[in-house]
């Protein structure tokens, strides 16, 4: 076996392996960024940090959005040369897709760019002139979680500096800002998530906790705000005769026929098993009785299998809650039941019926006719 001396080791290139440990770090550092901060404030950071302890890279900015921009504006900037980004706009047109930027979106290889004072492109002859700039990286990012596509784009006063320096480095650096930017959608993701409801897609009872005025006691200076309660009549029936799955069906078409039914600005919300609540701010009990004898129609009168729903209905008392309102309903909806189902109470009167349902006989039980 040869033995070679610690310090004159043959190939050994202690750049190079400078190079491959900062990566190897950097790598690491991608599973390792903290949790809490925002990500558009993180990268910020990175980009200052990278900048600052590299001064020949007298530029870096980050861009974040859809596939396929009409224009790429720099979002986070950072170096000594960030007034040349201030009002940058790279359009899509035949010259700015020969550019790194676009390259770098359409997902090209990593390649550095060459920028001179004889460049063809206005602003890279301006870069050139101003700032001296020399070479630039443009480096894809990428969410893992929505379609979002994103741009890191470096840009140094010495020519070559990238393919010098190496480009893992700067490739570690992006996978780095996607990281972050995949996190920060997915914890976008889960924020909607926790506030709808998974089987029909509605908003769940943690996201009524966040409407106005219903998160706080009515006021006399509000305008009006009612709610519905509706509970769809004889649900287990559908659940014994037809199943589970065909249970969640009707759940589903309920929560469609009610969303095809409201205007925008109306909230349903899937309160319970086979009950939901519509929320009508605006709205005094005059005009919201309106809305739910609209809404039981709707599902009255949907093609087979038959259902009906009993409907409760309250209108918010100056320094009531939503809780409160909701119990009263609650009360009005039970009432609509013992009256026969298929019918709509008013929570102020709780005997008397707002909306005349069919006789008791008359009240169809639901599966009934949906038999093929
Ligand atoms: P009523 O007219 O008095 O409302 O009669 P009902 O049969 O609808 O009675 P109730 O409201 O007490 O029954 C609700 C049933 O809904 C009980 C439960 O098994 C069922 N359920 C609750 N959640 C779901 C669900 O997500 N899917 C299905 N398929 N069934 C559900
Ligand atoms: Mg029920
Ligand atoms: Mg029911």
């Amino acid at each position: 076996m040869r033995w070679f001396p610690r310090f004159h080791h043959p190939g050994f290139d202690a750049v190079a392996e400078q190079r491959q440990i900062v990566e190897a770090v950097l790598r690491s550092a991608t599973a390792l960024v903290a949790a809490d901060d925002d990500a558009q404030q993180l990268i910020q950071r990175h980009c200052e940090t990278l900048t600052q302890l590299a001064p020949h890279i007298v530029l870096a900015w980050t861009w974040f959005g859809p596939p396929a921009p009409d224009a790429i504006r720099p979002q986070v900037v950072a170096g000594s040369a960030s007034a040349y980004a201030r009002d940058m706009s790279i359009q899509n047109n035949w010259l700015t897709r020969l550019g790194p930027a676009h390259r770098a979106l359409a997902g090209r290889r990593l390649e550095p760019f060459a920028v001179s004072q004889r460049s063809l492109y206005g602003p890279w002859r301006r870069a050139a002139q101003d700032h001296g700039v020399k070479s630039v990286l443009a480096l894809p990012l990428r969410s893992s979680v929505d379609d979002q596509r994103g741009l890191f784009v470096l840009y140094a006063d010495v020519p070559r500096y990238f393919d010098q320096v190496g480009l893992g480095l700067f490739d570690a650096l992006a996978g780095l800002f996607s990281a972050v930017l995949s996190r920060a959608a997915r914890n976008n993701e889960l924020a909607r998530a926790a506030h709808r409801d998974a089987l029909t897609g509605l908003a769940n009872r943690r996201a009524l906790d966040l409407m106005d005025p219903g998160a706080r006691r009515l006021t006399p200076q509000d305008p009006p705000a009612s709610l519905v309660l509706l509970d769809i009549d004889h649900f287990k029936d559908i659940n014994d005769r037809l199943g589970h799955a065909a249970g969640d069906d009707a759940i589903r078409r309920v929560a469609q026929l009610l969303l095809a039914t409201l205007r925008e600005g109306d909230t349903v919300v899937r309160w319970g098993g086979e009950e939901f609540v519509v929320w009508l701010p605006g709205l005094d009990a005059v005009r919201a009785q309106a809305v739910a004898e609209k809404l039981r129609l709707a599902v009255a009168e949907a093609p087979p299998p038959r259902m009906t729903v009993s409907i409760g209905m309250a209108e918010l008392r100056v320094g009531e809650s939503l809780a409160d309102a909701i119990n009263r309903a609650d009360r009005a909806m039970y009432a609509a039941k013992q009256a026969g189902r298929n019918r709509v109470v008013l929570s102020e009167h709780p005997q008397g019926r707002v909306s005349p349902g069919p006789p008791p006989e008359g009240v169809q039980v639901p599966g009934q006719a949906s038999s093929p």
